[in-house]
């Protein structure tokens, strides 16, 4: 732990917070014997060891997405094949709105675009803007391309592939979804957004939303790094950044057990009307601090004002925020 140094700040005093548990096997084969802790000056929650850059890297473009449920697209509907994708990009693009230029864009960038529904809901504003997609998943290709989209294999950070992503820039909107936990220098990676970006440039960031209470009580997705609130506000401000916008949206996260998954819980949910599964949830003990709405709010069916509700303790982390050139 001696030469431990946090990946934010580069603060070289932290504090152990527990073990790190990745549940998919090939990423617990990948982080063995981590453990999590917490930077004492600014707070983040970390990884206390990153693997060499080279194989982070490796492991990005084969085994991350391996044996997901749910991955693959459905590509002959591509992108209208996953109703609660395309919400969710779309209450994203929302949230920028407000900030945008109303005049034709310039492209748009996503880094670790994914499956690109971010990218499209963006153009559905811009029907004439060309899309920039940095990604290295193969399995992701096929869909992009779908979109028209322009491929720039490779990871934020690595020099060639911010050179490339500045020969295509500026762009007037660029887009991190649920990339920069995985970065090992946070930082970095949002002050080298400049590279990028245009004068009138918006930049839209989601992460999870992972107070200590949630990082103590469930097992781990194979980050680096575990933003709450107050961290991000802090690295952002450490970037020289005043975020726009900076809240957390979507789904109520509970600290509650997760209950009956999949088949079960869909026919336990048509079958039991909500105000009877309410009253056996709090019989046997459960959801003791909540409210009958912020259960519903646990169970509801993902809809767009569902995915755009911000508040105290949801699901993800947004941000809208201008980096000064
Ligand atoms: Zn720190």
């Amino acid at each position: 732990m001696d030469a431990f140094s946090c990946l934010a700040c580069g603060c070289r005093g932290c504090e152990p917070v527990c073990d790190y548990l990745p549940t998919h096997p090939p990423h617990a084969e990948f982080f063995p014997e981590r453990k999590l802790v917490e930077c004492n000056d600014c707070h983040l929650l970390q990884i206390d060891r990153t693997p060499p850059a080279e194989r982070l890297s490796e492991f990005y473009s084969t085994v991350y997405r391996k044996g997901w449920r749910g991955f693959t697209p459905f590509l002959r509907r591509y992108p209208y094949d996953s109703k609660g994708r395309m919400s969710r990009a779309r209450s994203l693009r929302k949230l920028a709105e407000p900030y945008l230029s109303g005049d034709d864009p310039l492209p748009i960038l996503e880094i670790g675009a994914g499956l690109g529904y971010n990218l499209f809901a963006f153009r559905e504003l811009y029907s004439n803007c060309s899309l920039v997609a940095n990604e290295g998943e193969p399995e992701c290709q096929a869909a992009l391309a779908k979109l028209g989209a322009a491929i720039i294999p490779g990871l934020w950070g690595q020099p060639e592939v911010n050179r490339e992503l500045g020969r295509a820039g500026p762009f007037d909107v660029v887009i991190l979804s649920h990339v920069l936990e995985h970065s090992m220098d946070p930082r970095r990676f949002i002050c080298d957004l400049n590279l990028v970006l245009s004068d009138r440039s918006v930049v839209v960031l989601e992460v999870p939303n992972t107070p200590r209470s949630v990082v103590e009580s469930e097992a781990h997705s194979p980050h680096l790094t575990f933003f709450e609130r107050s961290t991000l506000r802090a690295l952002l401000l450490n970037c020289g950044v005043e975020p726009l916008v900076l809240d957390s949206f979507g789904p109520l996260r509970s600290a509650a057990p997760k209950q009956k998954t999949g088949c079960v819980r869909r026919i336990v949910r048509a079958l039991v009307p909500f105000s009877v599964r309410l009253a056996l949830a709090r019989f046997r003990g459960r959801y003791p601090a909540l409210s009958a709405a912020q259960i519903r709010d646990i169970n509801v069916v993902p809809s767009p004002s569902y995915l755009e509700r911000g508040g105290d303790n949801r699901h993800w982390l947004r941000a809208v925020f201008r980096l000064s050139r």
